[in-house]
């Protein structure tokens, strides 16, 4: 078939499309909302709410403190090992808790600590701020062995510094810390190559793969990653401020040590032993009790992309960001929007990116008239995530179409250019 921009290819792909099932198993309250923005906060799976009316009224409500025994205590594990399937990790590898923030810290200082001879962290300036963040907080604590942080900037804002990254490793860097996909222009690292270069300098490498579970294929064994975090209320649909996941390659277990040394991660816990005694495997990286409803709603969400199969995903999220590229270039190209995304499908995840001078207007329009629902990232990024499981061709089109409206009617000229809290 070829390229048409007329919504009649939009609907001609979507009855081609073999995962258009899967739409039907989310929460679609209303179908005039296009909802763009999975890649922030995944739908709601219908089944979901089911499970979670289990736990609840089962579960806490029944069984009471029983549930500890009958299940809750290895929930992390059990969910971290459906997780580990989707990521090309051993189940004995991932375990869920705590925020990607958290995790992050606590892999990045247990790292550092384990090469108190190196002092280098190398990362980029694409790389999400709280992940900056947390480095510069660890860099504060890490005392012993006082580290800094390398950033190395990107050419053009879009697209990972790959050649300089690999330039900057040498036999001083502990860790190299980069997400995966990045969060604003979507570009993807190729994770073996970077993997491979921090090895041959002797380093650690640590993906946070936020952006890139549920979205596009990740085999962190083949890649040989040392180390990795990520979020599940993004592409996994595990519910607003679910706990995120983080991965420990086998090996790496027993050598590190979780510096929030809680006693979730205590062997046998339940002697109250005074000193603290990790256990053998990746529980040693939990600290406090699980929130178990939360966790409990991650489940249905990894299993719909368990059952739909990371490969038909990721095939179905690049034919959408490349109708998408295309719609662009042939409706709003013309209209002074540009991609501040890769073109090269393989070097990109599953959002796209698109600038306009009038972006942050432009995306109120959208919101408030069109029913559409993006986000926006500064200083002038409409962003748009296709979430396979539930992004239809159609609404692509749709909210292509209608940010054609918005620019060649000046809808957006009654908006204000003051900026909200969350965007
Ligand atoms: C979304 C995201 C986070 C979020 O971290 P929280 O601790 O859940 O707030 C962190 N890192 C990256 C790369 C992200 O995309």
């Amino acid at each position: 078939m070829t390229f048409s921009p007329e919504v009649t290819y939009a609907r001609q792909l979507d009855r081609q499309d073999t995962l258009a099932d899967f739409r039907s198993r989310f929460m679609i309250d209303d179908p005039d909302l296009i909802y763009l923005d999975g890649n922030s906060l995944g739908r709601l799976p219908l089944a979901t709410g089911r499970h979670l009316q289990t736990a609840v009224d089962e579960e806490w409500g029944g069984r009471l403190i029983r549930s500890w025994n009958e299940g809750w205590f290895t929930l992390p594990e059990r969910i971290g090992g459906k997780i580990a399937r989707l990521l090309g990790a051993q189940p004995d590898e991932v375990v869920v808790a705590d925020s990607t923030s958290v995790n992050l810290f606590k892999l990045a200082l247990a790292a550092l600590q384990a090469q108190p001879h190196r002092h280098k962290i190398i990362t980029d300036d694409l790389n999400f701020p709280s992940d900056l963040y947390i480095l510069q907080g660890v860099c504060g604590v890490n005392g012993r062995s006082p580290t800094h942080i390398q950033i190395i900037p990107s050419p053009d804002g879009i697209h990972g510094p790959v050649d300089a990254i690999i330039e900057a490793m040498d036999n001083d860097t502990a860790l190299v810390t980069l997400s995966h996909t990045v969060f604003k222009s979507g570009y993807r690292y190729d994770m073996a190559a970077i993997t491979a270069a921090a090895h041959r300098a002797g380093a650690m490498v640590l993906w946070d793969l936020s952006h890139s579970a549920g979205s596009v294929p990740v085999d962190l064994n083949s890649a040989n990653a040392d180390l990795a975090v990520g979020c599940t209320y993004k592409y996994l649909n595990g519910g607003p401020g679910a706990p995120a996941f983080l991965y420990i390659r086998r090996d790496w277990q027993k050598k590190l040590t979780n510096p929030l040394s809680g006693w979730m991660g205590q062997r046998n816990l339940f002697d109250f032993d005074l000193d603290y005694a990790p256990e053998v495997g990746i529980r040693r990286f939990l600290t406090g009790t699980p929130p178990v409803l939360s966790l409990a709603a991650i489940e249905p969400g990894v299993d719909l992309l368990l059952e739909a199969g990371m490969d038909a995903v990721h095939t179905k999220s690049v034919r959408q960001t490349e109708y998408l590229r295309r719609l662009w270039q042939a409706v709003l190209a013309p209209q002074g929007f540009y991609l501040n995304s890769p073109r090269d499908p393989e070097q990109r995840g599953s959002h796209i990116s698109l600038g306009h001078e009038e972006g942050w207007r432009i995306n109120q329009a959208l919101i408030q008239e069109m029913q559409v629902l993006p986000d926006f990232r500064q200083p002038d990024n409409i962003r748009l995530g296709i979430a396979p499981l539930y992004t239809t061709y159609e609404e692509v089109w749709t909210a292509v179409s209608r940010l054609h409206t918005i620019t060649s009617q000046r809808l957006y000229e009654k908006y204000s250019h003051t900026r909200q809290t969350v965007t």
